[in-house]
């Protein structure tokens, strides 16, 4: 039986680096695999592809709303036998698409991984893992940690002063920069905590 797995975490553990490392051990059997990469926000003449920090770097095929998802796989998949699908940057699947992805686990036999973020700056889930997390058959954590040595869960965004984001678009494009936090110091940053509910909050 094939399965649709969900790798979630929050920014920079290091979820790129696992699905390339993922893809190439099929790849080194003979196995081939299909990769995908949001396409959201990248230029419509541009080549998908996925990198890590580590500098494993992968060519890739974009997803856009609208996609079905099922039906190019399905595509693919009758030219060149695929082994496993993977899909960077799940999050911004739409519901729909994950569903589509389960139909390729379900009626394909094609395992899909699936990798990407939990939740926004805000603490809200984004779409594709919403769905993901609703009906995936494995979950799977990326873990990675705060500044404090706890789990990380909650990205802040900081913006180009550097100040923590309370508000604004789900996904910024540009200079903005992400720092993965554990759920009690993501509350500090966020001004969740009256100054006098601060007791035993001290910072590292
Ligand atoms: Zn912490």
């Amino acid at each position: 039986m094939a399965k649709l797995y969900f790798h979630y975490a929050t920014m920079n553990a290091g979820k790129s680096t696992m699905l390339l490392q993922a893809s190439y051990n099929y790849r080194e059997r003979g196995m081939h695999t299909l990769l995908f990469v949001a396409g959201h926000y990248r230029k419509e003449e541009d080549l998908g592809y996925i990198s890590s920090r580590v500098g494993l770097e992968s060519d890739a095929e974009m997803f856009r709303s609208g996609d079905d998802l099922f039906e190019r796989i399905r595509e693919h998949h009758q030219s060149k036998t695929t082994h496993c699908v993977f899909v960077d940057e799940a999050q911004f699947l739409e519901e729909e698409q994950v569903w589509q992805l389960a139909r390729v686990a379900d009626r394909l036999g094609i395992p899909v991984m699936c990798y990407g973020l939990r939740t926004d700056f805000q603490g809200n889930l984004f779409s594709g893992s919403r769905a993901l997390l609703a009906i995936a058959d494995e979950l799977r954590e990326v873990r990675t940690i705060c500044r404090c040595g706890r789990k990380a869960t909650m990205v802040v965004r900081l913006g180009p002063d550097g100040k923590v984001a309370k508000d604004g678009d789900q996904v910024v494009i540009g200079k903005d920069a992400y720092v993965s936090l554990c759920r009690r110091h993501w509350e500090e940053e966020m001004g969740h905590i009256p100054a006098e509910d601060m007791i035993g909050f001290s910072k590292p």
